[in-house]
């Protein structure tokens, strides 16, 4: 048993570290990241990559994007669109039905559907009638998998669905649910928008239960005006108590110049640095007490997770909705401002509406940006995700992959891996380095050290701690 002493000195000591890493960075759900993307690649560079996607038999993941949302969150750092006008619905979905058309006919429909994504905005501002023509959209120019393996997924807001919708989204195959949760304190909620009784939430996922969803995630976010340790110890442990698969626990990210909204946060007390170390060091505590398993890169999962298993078999993948089991190489995106991901390539829908509708209307795929990956981009992708993911870079992988010698290629890093090392963030050896259990707090500073894409501009990326 270590004395208190010496848990004390533990503590002291991950604080400051937690202050030394805590810079400005990416959250790596690609690489190179979004803000790399280049005005240049084109719709026929996309074409090209569909065409090449098109041969292969592996699986396929499908993300749609909903972007209207009913109300403004203050703390909103997403592509959205307020409206209360369901018309907005009607017309969206005329043109994603001739985005699927244009995608369907390019991808062809051999392969299976394996993974669906829903995510916003707020995906449950389509009413139960409008799920279900979209759902048949998709399900007529693509071929869903029916087996037990597939994961259909879709992002719930709390507020604003029922559980009659639950239930027909159960029917229309969704098997996985994600609650936006954030903070169950009321005083915190007025001050981001976002009124939602805990008890409402603690209703709706024990119908999800009911209606036998395979899985239950919630997210949360510190850093929120009027949050403490003390405060947000509620939230946690109302949030353990309902028993959630998954647990994402985000750093908010205040970037008032580019979402100027945010500004209305900063007439409330917000929580300083050493403040959400302090609820930051509770969570990833109670959290773990409770059984879950920090994976890394904001997630807390239950031992028995898909996510737990992957990451031991050193098989889980990342993309741009989080951590994922990825049982394709391909993610298809669909919907405004959404990004695909083909194998070589990364292609960005247009972020506005009107450039979004005025493409799909004059017949074009409506891609707005993109990248084409270089070899140096792929063999930087793949150091990058394995650290991400499966918490390890094998060293003779990446030879075997990738054909270069680590130590040869990232001689100029060698440093900068030692004082890891020395921090106690990574273990190094001639076979592979191993990212520590204290090192998951760590993942995106080990990351940023085999990223050349970063940009001068820190203010675009949101901090790491
Ligand atoms: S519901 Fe989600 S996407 Fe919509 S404003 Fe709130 S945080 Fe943003």
């Amino acid at each position: 048993m270590p004395s208190p002493i010496s848990l004390q000195n533990a503590t002291d000591d991950l604080t400051t570290l937690l202050q030394r890493y805590a810079v400005r960075g990416p959250r790596y759900t690609s690489y190179p990241t979004a803000l790399n993307f280049s005005d240049s690649f084109s719709e026929a560079d996309y074409q090209r990559q569909l065409l090449d996607a098109r041969a292969s038999t592996s699986p396929l993941s499908l993300y749609v994007h909903i972007p209207f949302c009913r109300s403004l969150c203050y703390y909103c750092a997403c592509n959205k669109v307020i409206t209360k006008n369901r018309g907005a619905a009607r017309r969206y979905l005329d043109h994603l039905h001739i985005e699927i058309e244009l995608l369907a006919k390019a991808i062809g429909r051999c392969r299976k559907v394996t993974q669906l994504h829903l995510g916003g905005g707020t995906p449950n501002f389509l009413d139960d009638a409008e799920m279900t023509e979209l759902i048949h959209m998709l399900a007529s120019h693509f071929t869903f998998d029916d087996s037990k393996r597939r994961e259909y997924s879709i992002e719930i807001d709390p507020r604003t669905v029922t559980p009659e919708s639950l239930a027909l989204l159960r029917g229309l195959g969704f098997n996985r649910l994600s609650f936006g949760i954030q903070d169950t304190d009321p005083k915190v909620q007025q001050a981001i928008n976002r009124l939602q009784p805990f008890d409402d939430v603690s209703a709706l996922v024990e119908t999800a239960r009911v209606y036998r969803f395979r899985s239950v995630s919630t997210d949360l976010i510190y850093g929120l005006p009027h949050q403490s340790p003390t405060s947000f110890e509620h939230t946690l442990n109302a949030t353990i108590a309902l028993a959630p698969d998954r647990i994402a626990l985000y750093h908010y990210a205040h970037l008032p110049q580019q979402f100027k909204w945010q500004r209305a946060l900063e007439k409330h007390p917000m929580p300083d640095a050493s403040e959400k170390l302090a609820i930051l060091q509770l969570a990833i505590d109670r959290l773990t007490r409770a059984g879950y398993l920090h994976i890394g890169m904001d997630h807390f999962v239950k031992p028995e997770d898909e996510l737990a298993i992957y990451q031991r078999e050193g098989r889980l993948q990342r993309n741009f909705q989080g951590y994922s089991t990825c049982m394709s190489p391909d993610v298809l995106a669909i919907g405004v401002s959404a990004i695909s991901s083909l194998r070589g390539s990364y292609a960005q829908n247009h972020k506005s509406l009107d450039d979004y509708y005025a493409a799909l209307a004059a017949g074009r795929l409506p891609i707005a940006r993109g990248v084409l990956l270089s070899a140096e981009d792929q063999l930087r992708r793949f150091i990058i995700m394995q650290f991400a993911c499966n918490l390890k870079l094998d060293c003779k992988l990446l030879q075997e992959r990738f054909h270069v010698t680590f130590a040869q290629k990232f001689a100029d890093l060698l440093p900068a891996l030692r004082q890891l090392q020395h921090d106690g963030i990574l273990d190094i050896s001639h076979e592979d380095i191993t990212v520590t259990e204290r090192g998951r707090l760590f993942l995106r500073n080990v990351c940023m050290l085999f990223d050349t894409s970063l940009t001068a501009d820190q203010s675009r990326y949101s901090k790491v701690l």
